[in-house]
């Protein structure tokens, strides 16, 4: 065991890292998701179940264990509206996206040895959305009215993942050898169609899956919240407390990805996931549609929430922020620079690759302190919604299967980077995500 005494060039790869790369086959072998089938089944399910799941979500019984509802009439599924108001979104996002403010940060070093420029000015995009939204509804634009309208949008964006997907995975074939994800690249068009071949597909300097990562779908689910609070309004006089908790919450985890922007850069998403069909429907319509369920469930069932229960859930999601924030913040100052003071005295151990590994602070705890952080807000989300509905709380549900499957997946990968290394961090941190429990 070390302590981080090193100076490392932050997020270069090591000259074994770079050998290691000249020998990695062209096409990959691994496949993950349940391989060939489930990335051809993954496609049609998933837009069926955020479809479903808005309908459910508003029916009298809103519950999840029925039958299946009959699908909607197409009547209910179309609205020319929703695709005049999907393609002006995602153009004032792209707008935002390409103004020159804030500052440029550069991702982890690529396979070739270089490294990208990245705009932060995310945090930026999202307060003058929330500004011209404020004029918006200041002139009385009937924000409300989206919650009519989330069928077709959803329908709509579905269609516009498919498109970049289908997009994404054609561009791939000029893109050069070492631009393509390590883990999508298997030679079968189905499965890397759904995992993505390209890495950092760019036109020009605009990069697509950094822009998709955390502003049109993550500030949509902002809006589609206010949206559902608008209607509450309209139909109730005033916005319930759990109403304003729900999105309160979930504007606080939007805020803090959006202002701690820069940490994606070294995510699992943006350094080792390819740009597919994974990403681009789980960023633009999954986001969204699905976890803004809460507030789209208390306009239909409206919910009383005591003053001690309500200050007995802000304090879980208190909990759950301070250690989701500390500890991601933690790995991501670690991971740019591990002389800064922050961190500069925690213990670490070597791998091979020169990197280092922590072994004491929030990475000493469990070995994915940042999901626990993320799963204990999770909860706190879906309380305000009651205890009588299971819909409410999909959110939670889904959100620990995929964190446990996320686990598993780094798990894997750090294994195959860090090998020897990485065993000796779980014998010093046994637990993946719950202290004592798992
Ligand atoms: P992490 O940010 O946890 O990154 C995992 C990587 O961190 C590993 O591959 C490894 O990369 C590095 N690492 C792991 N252990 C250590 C250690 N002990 N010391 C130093 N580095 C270590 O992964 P995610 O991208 O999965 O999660 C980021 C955040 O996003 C989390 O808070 C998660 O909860 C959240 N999230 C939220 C989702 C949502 O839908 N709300 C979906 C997915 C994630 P390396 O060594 O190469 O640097």
């Amino acid at each position: 065991m070390f302590h981080n005494r090193r100076v490392d060039v932050p997020g270069a790869l090591s000259e074994t890292e770079m050998k290691l790369d000249k020998h990695r086959p062209t096409h990959t072998i691994e496949r993950e998701f349940g391989g060939t089938l489930g990335a051809t089944c993954i496609p049609v399910f998933l837009p069926l179940t955020v479809l479903y799941l808005l309908c459910v979500c508003r029916s009298p019984g809103a519950s999840l264990l029925q039958w299946p509802p009959p699908l909607p009439p197409t009547a209910q599924l179309w609205h020319p509206l929703a695709p005049t108001l999907l393609l002006g979104w995602l153009a004032l996002q792209t707008f935002l996206y390409l103004l020159p403010v804030g500052k440029v940060a550069e991702g982890m070093v690529l396979r070739d040895g270089s490294r990208l420029k990245y705009p932060i000015n995310g945090f930026h995009s999202f307060c003058v959305t929330a500004v011209l939204m404020a004029l918006a509804l200041w002139m009385g634009m009937p924000l409300g009215y989206l919650f009519e309208l989330l069928l077709p949008l959803a329908v709509c964006t579905v269609g516009v993942s498919f498109l970049l997907s289908l997009y994404l995975y054609i561009r791939s074939f000029w893109a050069p050898n070492n631009a393509l994800s390590l883990g999508g690249n298997t030679g079968n068009p189905l499965y890397d169609f759904f995992m993505g071949r390209e890495l950092n597909p760019r036109i020009g300097s605009f990069d697509l899956k950094y822009f998709c990562e955390l502003r049109p779908g993550l500030m949509g689910w902002v809006v589609i919240n206010l949206a559902m609070l608008m209607k509450e309004v309209e139909l109730r006089g005033s916005p319930s407390l759990a109403m304003l908790l729900v999105n309160g919450f979930q504007m606080l985890y939007v805020v803090d990805a959006l202002w701690n922007e820069e940490a994606v850069l070294t995510t699992m998403d943006i350094v080792h996931d390819g740009f597919g069909f994974m990403l681009a429907f789980g960023d633009l319509a999954w986001v969204p549609f699905t976890y803004s369920l809460q507030a789209n469930f208390l306009v239909v069932h409206p919910q009383s929430l005591s003053a001690a229960g309500a200050a007995a859930i802000i304090a879980l999601n208190g909990v759950g922020y301070y250690i989701f924030r500390r500890s991601n913040s933690q790995k991501n100052q670690f991971r740019r620079d591990p002389t800064h003071p922050s961190v500069a005295g925690l213990e670490t151990i070597a791998t091979a690759t020169g990197k280092r590994l922590l072994v004491s602070g929030w990475w000493g705890l469990v070995r994915h302190p940042n999901y626990l952080g993320d799963l204990l807000m999770a909860t706190a989300w879906s309380l305000p919604c009651g205890v009588t509905h299971l819909v409410p709380y999909f959110y939670v549900i889904y959100f620990t299967v995929l964190l446990i499957h996320r686990e598993a997946r780094d798990e894997r990968q750090c294994r195959a980077k860090y090998g020897l290394a990485w065993d000796t961090y779980c014998r010093r941190v046994p637990y993946r995500i719950i202290p004592y429990v798992y």
